[in-house]
């Protein structure tokens, strides 16, 4: 067995985990990132990146989304989101207002995560100062007041390291069995995800379709356009209403394409590229303690979902940007506790506390159906409301809104 010695270890080389390397290499830190995959590899997902991660990775390297727009076979552009509402009326709220495809860059993209996470990684591996082990899955973890020490399935690699940052996905063995974080039915999603193409009437400027059926809410049924005329196609419902109504969620897929009058025109003459698969969200519904001594949790393994829009990419790049500025701390400090750690908690909170307790109202609220139908309805004659509802895209106070009895008084007595 080789056995190492290391300062840090990343585990996991998702959005979160290559985040994370990406900035200790930018403050002079040598790190070790493991996965137990080989890149490329596939990663069950919506494949839909907001404008958080282009903003965090412009933080982290300007040219990394400078470099990946300009590969166009690796995705498409998107500028902003179609809702379909319970009665079926749609609603089409673009990210910025008047915008302009040929001077504006996107705020947006769709791009497989088999192509994007495995750009992240090429990114890494041009990095001299991070150490990268692929296709070695870690299995056991010790814990001591001084170290964790991690070994792999097969037994070839053990890092003893310093600090340790757990970015391996929502079913992080780490956070379950060390930090306690338990898969809760009420806090979590359950998604399936299908490659289709020939999906008729996909928007000329590739708005990502969320659809709203009341057979599905609180969940959704989605459709992102891809580059080369496919489509990512999928359905996401929360797991405690899978398990108490005890659903088939493939069947429902493939009966609402089959069948359901929104979608059955629009799939005649598609065809599934691939087959379904699934996968869970762990949501961050629920405030957690994402970090204990000498470990962080990143991206899904500390269950940071969005709630309302499933969103993880921007969340997990966010905590590996976060986690890496915290460690330096540590050593700065020389203090790996866990009353030390819990800065990095604070971060967390300070930058995506507010967007979830949002989110989680807002997907509390479909138990409303009405309610959507009310703002689609009126949004759609009413310029100023629908011109706000892009301006929530950027503003939460603005967003804190929708989850007030009050906006609804507003809407329908059209004060
Ligand atoms: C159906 C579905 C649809 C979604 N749609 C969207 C969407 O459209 N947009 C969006 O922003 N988010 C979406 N998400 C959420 C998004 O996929 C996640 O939030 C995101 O991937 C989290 O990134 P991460 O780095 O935390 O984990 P991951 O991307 O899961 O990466 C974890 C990495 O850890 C590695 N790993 C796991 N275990 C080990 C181990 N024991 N040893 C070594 N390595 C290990 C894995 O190989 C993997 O590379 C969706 C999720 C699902 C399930």
């Amino acid at each position: 067995m080789q056995i190492l010695e290391r300062d840090i270890c990343i585990l996991g080389a998702g959005p979160g985990g290559a985040s994370a390397a990406l900035q200790f290499d930018n403050i002079g830190l040598p790190c070790t990132l493991v996965d137990k995959a080989m890149f490329p590899r596939d990663k069950i997902c919506g494949d839909a990146l907001s404008g958080k991660v282009s903003s965090i990775l412009n933080r982290i390297d300007p040219n990394i989304i400078g470099g990946f727009q300009k590969e166009k076979q690796l995705q498409v552009d998107s500028w902003g989101i179609r809702f379909t509402a319970p009665n079926l009326k749609s609603l089409d709220v673009p990210f910025k207002l008047n915008f302009n495809r040929d001077e504006d860059s996107a705020p947006g993209f769709i791009s497989k995560r088999l192509d994007f996470d495995n750009y992240l990684v090429e990114q890494v591996k041009k990095r001299k100062q991070i150490e990268f082990f692929e296709g070695t899955e870690m299995t056991d973890f010790e814990e001591h007041k001084d170290y964790i020490i991690l070994t792999s399935k097969d037994k070839s690699l053990s890092i003893k390291t310093k600090i340790l940052l757990v970015a391996d996905g929502a079913h992080s063995r780490f956070a379950r069995h060390h930090a306690g974080i338990e898969m809760e039915l009420n806090h979590h999603s359950a998604g399936l995800r299908a490659y289709y193409k020939g999906v008729k009437q996909m928007d000329e400027n590739n708005f990502i379709e969320l659809i709203f059926l009341k057979e599905l809410l609180p969940g959704y049924f989605w459709i992102f356009p891809l580059p080369n005329g496919h489509a990512n196609v999928g359905l996401g419902m929360l797991s405690k209403t899978v398990s108490k109504k005890r659903l088939n969620l493939k069947q429902i897929m493939m009966e609402l394409i089959e069948t359901h009058p929104y979608l059955k025109h629009r799939f005649e003459d598609a065809e599934m590229v691939d087959k379904i698969r699934g996968y869970g969200l762990p949501l961050g519904s629920k405030k957690r303690s994402i970090s204990g001594n000498r470990y962080m949790l990143l991206g899904d393994a500390g269950s940071l979902i969005d709630p309302f829009s499933g969103e993880g990419i921007g969340n997990a790049l966010y905590c590996g940007f976060y986690a890496a500025n915290h460690a330096k701390k540590c050593f700065d400090a020389n203090n790996f506790s866990a009353d030390f750690m819990k800065g990095y908690d604070k971060d967390i909170q300070r930058v995506m506390g507010q967007e979830l307790s949002l989110s989680r109202k807002m997907q509390l609220a479909l138990r409303f159906p009405w309610l959507f139908n009310l703002v689609v309805n009126v949004a759609a004659r009413n310029r100023r409301l629908s011109e706000t509802l892009t301006a929530m895209f950027m503003d939460m106070n603005l967003r804190e809104e929708l989850v007030k009895p009050s906006f609804y008084f507003k809407l329908i007595f059209n004060k």
